[in-house]
């Protein structure tokens, strides 16, 4: 059966696991040809047996194991996907994390360090992939989409405020970048997830599994903090990257946020008022 992504060229940077892992299966299983990328070998080695049991031929998958903070990782991606697939159609810039203070310290108190970090990773090599791409997604008339964060948007985050901002930033970024680049053909937006069960938590806050399950248990029944009512699955944002990724569904969609959060960002704190 055809796949809306016959003969697509996907990187989706993160992709080793949690939302980029899920949007990376969702590709290729629509028919496109996907570079999976990450630093940990082993969840790499996870992805790969995934994807072959999931009946993707190796012919379909790149796997380059690649830190996205590094110049050389960054090229190693193009180069590797131009050289194994020939093009580029569509870029997916996910790889993200709050990184915590080396000390354990939070808010205003959070050391530069970490500042540093999180920009470098969810911002800085986010710019530099747009524009290693970008004359190859010129040629394809090419997708951009960038992986947000509800904590972008009109909210405070008082424990992480490096994490929101360059979230934020992210969002801006986009939208300066998707004026620019629609004039070459390709388009960029943003998904901007709530509450997603993957190892983001376990990453950020050095939970066990445990920790991070109860976590999850808890804020899903949560009305207050999800009306929905459930904790979000990868799938759920695969699903929102591949409709800002598909032009057939969403070519008048230019530099927007696309917000997936179960209803998160609706509710206000006055609706916990006993
Ligand atoms: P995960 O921790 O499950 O996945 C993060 C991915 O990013 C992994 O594949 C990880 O690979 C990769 N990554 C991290 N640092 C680097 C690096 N230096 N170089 C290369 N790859 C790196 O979390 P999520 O799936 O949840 O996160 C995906 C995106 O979604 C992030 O941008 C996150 O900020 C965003 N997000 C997540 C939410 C959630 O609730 N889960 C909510 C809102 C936004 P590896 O460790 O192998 O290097």
């Amino acid at each position: 059966m055809p796949g809306r992504f016959d003969g697509k060229v996907v990187i989706v940077t993160g992709s080793s696991s949690g939302i980029g892992k899920e949007t990376a299966l969702h590709f290729a299983r629509e028919g496109a040809k996907v570079t999976v990328t990450g630093r940990s070998l082993e969840r790499l080695q996870a992805v790969k047996k995934e994807l072959l049991e999931s009946g993707i031929s190796e012919t379909d998958f790149l796997i380059v194991p690649a830190d996205v903070t590094s110049s050389t990782g960054q090229d190693e991606l193009i180069s590797q996907t131009l050289s194994k697939f020939g093009k580029i159609d569509i870029l997916v810039n996910n790889a993200g994390a709050s990184i915590t203070d080396a000390e354990g310290k939070t808010g205003v108190s959070q050391g530069i360090d970490s500042y540093e970090k999180t920009m470098k990773l969810n911002v800085q090599s986010l710019i530099e992939m747009t524009q290693k791409a970008r004359p190859h997604l010129a040629k394809t008339r090419g997708e951009i989409v960038n992986v947000s964060s509800i904590v972008a948007l009109g909210h405070g985050w008082q424990s992480r405020p490096y994490y929101s901002l360059a979230k934020a930033a992210v969002d801006q970024y986009t939208r300066a970048a998707a004026i620019d680049l629609i004039e070459e053909g390709i388009r960029v937006n943003t998904v901007n997830p709530g509450f997603v069960k993957t190892l983001f938590h376990e990453a950020e806050l050095g939970w066990t599994a445990d920790q991070a399950q109860e976590f999850y248990d808890d804020i899903g029944s949560n009305k207050y903090a999800i009306p929905a009512g459930f904790i979000g699955r990868p799938e759920h944002i695969a699903k929102a990257i591949a409709f800002l990724a598909d032009r057939n569904s969403s070519e008048f969609i230019v530099g927007q946020n696309l917000v997936v959060d179960g209803g998160t960002t609706l509710v206000l704190g006055i609706h916990a008022a006993k």
